[in-house]
C-alpha cells in the first residue's frame, strides 16, 4: 500500500518483476509437461558444399505450443537447462534424430546424409551419457558414422578430461563431434589440439560481421587456416548473403549453412529440398 501511493516507477517495477517470475513459473510448468503432450519438433537445416549440394543437416528443436506456437529454443533452452529438463528433452532428440536417421537409410539422397544435434552441459557429464547414446544407435538402428554431436567451447572446460574421455569413447564408435559457436568461447587454444573434434563451426557473428567489418573478416580468415591447419573440417553458419558465401569460399571454407541456402525446416520440407523439390537455395 506504502508502495502504491506516488511511487508508480518502483511500483510498475516491481509489476514487471512479478510478471516475469510468474511468467516464467507457468513457462516451466508447461515445459514439464511438454514431453508427455509430444509438443517437441525437430526442424532440420540442411548444411552445404561448394556446389551447394547438400551434404549433412543440423537438427533444431521447436516446442509447438498450443497457445504460443511454435516456440524457438532461444526462448526454453535456458530455462530447460536450469531445471534439467533438458535431460529427459535432450534424450528426445537424440532418440527422434537416431530414429530419422535410420529412416533415411532407406531414401536414396538421404541415405548418405549425416544428421546432427546439439548437446548441452549437463548431457554431455552425465555418468551414462556414453551408454545412453550408443544404446538409442544400437535401439534405433541408426549409423553411428552418421550421428554428429555439436558441443561449446565452454560446455567442454567444465571438466575437460572427463569431456575428452567420453568424447574419445564414442568417437571410436564413429560418432563425429563438431565445436560450436566456435571463436566466442574463452578460445583456449592449448586444448583445442588435444580434443577429438572433426569439425569447427565457425559462429554467426564472425559470418555476419564478414560483411561489414574487416576485422571479423580477419577473424573468419584465421578460424579458417586454424580448422584447416588441424586437419579439421570447418563449416561457417548463419550465411545470409550471397557475398558472405563468396567471401567464405575465397577464404577456403567449404562447407556452409545459413538462411541464405534453406531456414531449418520441417522434415517433410527438407525432404523435399534434398529431392531437389521446392528449395530456398539460389
Ligand atoms: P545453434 O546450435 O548455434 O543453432 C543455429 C541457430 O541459428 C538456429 O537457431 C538456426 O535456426 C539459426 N540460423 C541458422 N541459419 C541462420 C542464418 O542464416 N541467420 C540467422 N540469423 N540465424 C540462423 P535456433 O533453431 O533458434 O536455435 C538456437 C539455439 O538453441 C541453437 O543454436 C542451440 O544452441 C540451441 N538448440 C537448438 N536445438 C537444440 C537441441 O536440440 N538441444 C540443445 N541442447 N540445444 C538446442
Ligand atoms: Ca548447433
Ligand atoms: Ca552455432
Amino acid at each position: 500500500k506504502a508502495k502504491e501511493s506516488g511511487r508508480d516507477t518502483l511500483r510498475l517495477f516491481d509489476d514487471q518483476m512479478q510478471q516475469a517470475v510468474n511468467e516464467r513459473a507457468q513457462l516451466e510448468d508447461e515445459l514439464r509437461h511438454a514431453l508427455e503432450k509430444d509438443q517437441f519438433e525437430l526442424f532440420i537445416q540442411a548444411q552445404f558444399n561448394s556446389d551447394l549440394t547438400v551434404i549433412g543437416a543440423e537438427a533444431l528443436v521447436r516446442w509447438r505450443h498450443p497457445a504460443r506456437g511454435l516456440v524457438t529454443p532461444a526462448l526454453f533452452i535456458g530455462l530447460a537447462e536450469q531445471t534439467g529438463l533438458i535431460l529427459p528433452i535432450g534424450r528426445w532428440v537424440l532418440k527422434t534424430a537416431c530414429a530419422l536417421l535410420r529412416r533415411w537409410d532407406e531414401h536414396p539422397v538421404l541415405r548418405n546424409v549425416p544428421l546432427a544435434i546439439n548437446i548441452s552441459a549437463l548431457q554431455l557429464y552425465q555418468t551414462d551419457f556414453v551408454d545412453q547414446t550408443l544404446t538409442t544407435l544400437r535401439q534405433t538402428g541408426a549409423d553411428p558414422n552418421r550421428l554428429n554431436l555439436e558441443i561449446t567451447e565452454s560446455l567442454l572446460l567444465e571438466n575437460i578430461e572427463v569431456a575428452i574421455t567420453k568424447m574419445k569413447q564414442l568417437r571410436e564408435q564413429g560418432i563425429r563431434f563438431s565445436l560450436d559457436d566456435f571463436g566466442t568461447g574463452y578460445s583456449s587454444l592449448s586444448y583445442l589440439y588435444r580434443l577429438p573434434l572433426d569439425q569447427l563451426k565457425i559462429d554467426q557473428s564472425f559470418v555476419r560481421g564478414s560483411s561489414t567489418d574487416a576485422d571479423a573478416r580477419a577473424v573468419t580468415r584465421g578460424i579458417i587456416s586454424l580448422g584447416k591447419n588441424l586437419e579439421l573440417e570447418v563449416i561457417a553458419e548463419g550465411v545470409e548473403a550471397p557475398e558472405q558465401l563468396s567471401f567464405l569460399k575465397e577464404s577456403g571454407c567449404e562447407l556452409f549453412q545459413g538462411y541464405y541456402l534453406s531456414k531449418p525446416l520441417p522434415v517433410a520440407g527438407f525432404i523435399s529440398l534434398c529431392e531437389g523439390g521446392t528449395t530456398t537455395t539460389p
